[in-house]
């Protein structure tokens, strides 16, 4: 454990690597993982989002790397989903371009001949999604008997989306003296056997208290009916300031809701399934460089993104599981930064709120308001409940 990467033992030149990228001090996740991970050790780790995760591997694992020389590709790192797999990859080529570490993407809804001539100029590092790199191995464009160090990030999102038989077949592809390393936010039994099967003696890192939403959120919430939501939504984009995610359960009311922000004259873009691959590079790169200020999304963006100064994150509609609720209101307060999640509920979504405030510990704050103003439709939107009312 180091507090700072002058303390730490890496190269002068992936020191400058970390100063270049603007990081000067090890989050916590960072301060526990690089050591053990620099030593080899199979690692671990439960981090909630927002903490710096991926350079906790990315740096110790372009320091090996970096270090000797062996045949290509050398590091397989698997992600849920495709833009958590690019943003992996980002941090690669950030962290270890200037080095000449080569990192290649593999992930679905991208025309297999451009992968397949990156196969060809013989990646160091592979970042995938199970699915399109089970498609590579099946075809045999691909092996990967020299890979040293296999990363599942966001594992227990991996295996909820169903990619466990995959998972499973790419790590049987792998050498058995590789070096493990697994991130999850939460630790569900599932989680345990993939690591109690494929790990070797990991140490264990845990950073802060997992799946509880990081301190600089503040939360508020509206009880509104669903009709009231759209225009409590235009309320708030019109009152409110900076870059907004809002989530909404399915991608019908995604493509709805932004028609009408849209039609109210803001900047809006969609990220969903049903977008193609293009589509979905567009929407999040507009996101992230300020042509899009608001970005509506289902939970497929919900995890691991990251967009820097995301000021704002609406619920449009309440997730499913508090875990969601976790990664969605993280998607704002990234690192150093503060930020708003506002949620909606409507009289049927009352069993999702339940569980989310027991998850909390507490209620959220009920605001009947938006800003100074009362919404237009005030009249349907109940007064803010009492904190210590758990939403019964
Ligand atoms: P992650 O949890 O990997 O998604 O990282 C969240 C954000 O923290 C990203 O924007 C990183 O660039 C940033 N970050 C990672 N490590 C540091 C650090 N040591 N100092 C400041 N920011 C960091």
């Amino acid at each position: 454990m180091f507090c700072s990467f002058l303390d730490s033992p890496l190269s002068p030149a992936m020191r400058d690597a970390v100063a270049h990228a603007g990081y000067s001090t090890p989050t916590p996740i960072q301060a526990q993982a690089i050591g053990p991970i620099l030593e080899g050790r199979d690692v671990i780790g439960c981090a909630q989002t927002g903490t710096g995760k991926t350079a906790a591997f990315a740096i110790p694992m372009l320091e090996r790397l970096t270090r000797a020389d062996s045949p290509r590709p050398r590091a397989l790192v698997l992600a849920p989903t495709r833009e958590l797999a690019l943003q992996i990859a980002a941090t690669f080529d950030m962290l270890g371009g200037a080095q000449g570490v080569r990192t290649l993407v593999l992930i679905g809804g991208e025309s297999m001949g451009a992968q397949l001539a990156g196969l060809q100029k013989r990646p160091d590092v592979i970042v995938a999604t199970p699915g399109r790199l089970a498609d590579h191995l099946e075809r045999r464009s691909l092996r990967l008997g020299t890979v040293r160090i296999v990363v599942l990030d966001e594992a227990d999102r991996m295996l909820d989306m169903g990619f466990a038989p995959q998972v499973e077949r790419i790590l049987q592809m792998t050498p058995l003296d590789r070096q493990t390393l697994c991130f999850s936010a939460t630790m569900p039994p599932e989680v345990e056997t993939l690591v109690r099967r494929h790990l070797v003696r990991p140490v264990r890192i845990e950073v802060g208290v997992s799946a509880k939403p990081v301190a600089k959120v503040t939360q508020r919430l509206y009880k509104a009916t669903p009709q009231d939501k759209t225009p409590l939504l235009l309320k708030l984009l019109r009152e409110e300031r900076g870059r907004t995610l809002v989530f909404t359960r399915t991608k019908h009311r995604a493509d709805r809701v932004a028609r009408v922000v849209g039609a109210a004259g803001h900047r809006v873009t969609r990220l969903h399934a049903d977008r193609s691959m293009s589509q979905r590079r567009e929407a999040l790169d507009g996101f992230r460089s300020g042509r899009y200020r608001v970005l509506i999304a289902t939970d497929i963006a919900a995890r691991g993104l990251d967009v820097p100064e995301i000021a704002h994150v609406v619920n449009f509609d309440l997730p499913h599981t508090a875990e969601d609720y976790i990664h969605r209101i993280g998607r704002t307060a990234r690192a150093q930064a503060s930020g708003c999640a506002t949620s909606f509920a409507s009289p049927e979504e009352h069993e999702q709120l339940r569980l989310i405030e027991r998850h909390l510990g507490h209620p959220v704050t009920r605001a009947s308001t938006v800003g100074e103003q009362a919404p237009r439709h005030a009249a349907r939107i109940t007064p803010a409940m009492h904190a210590g009312n758990n939403g019964a």
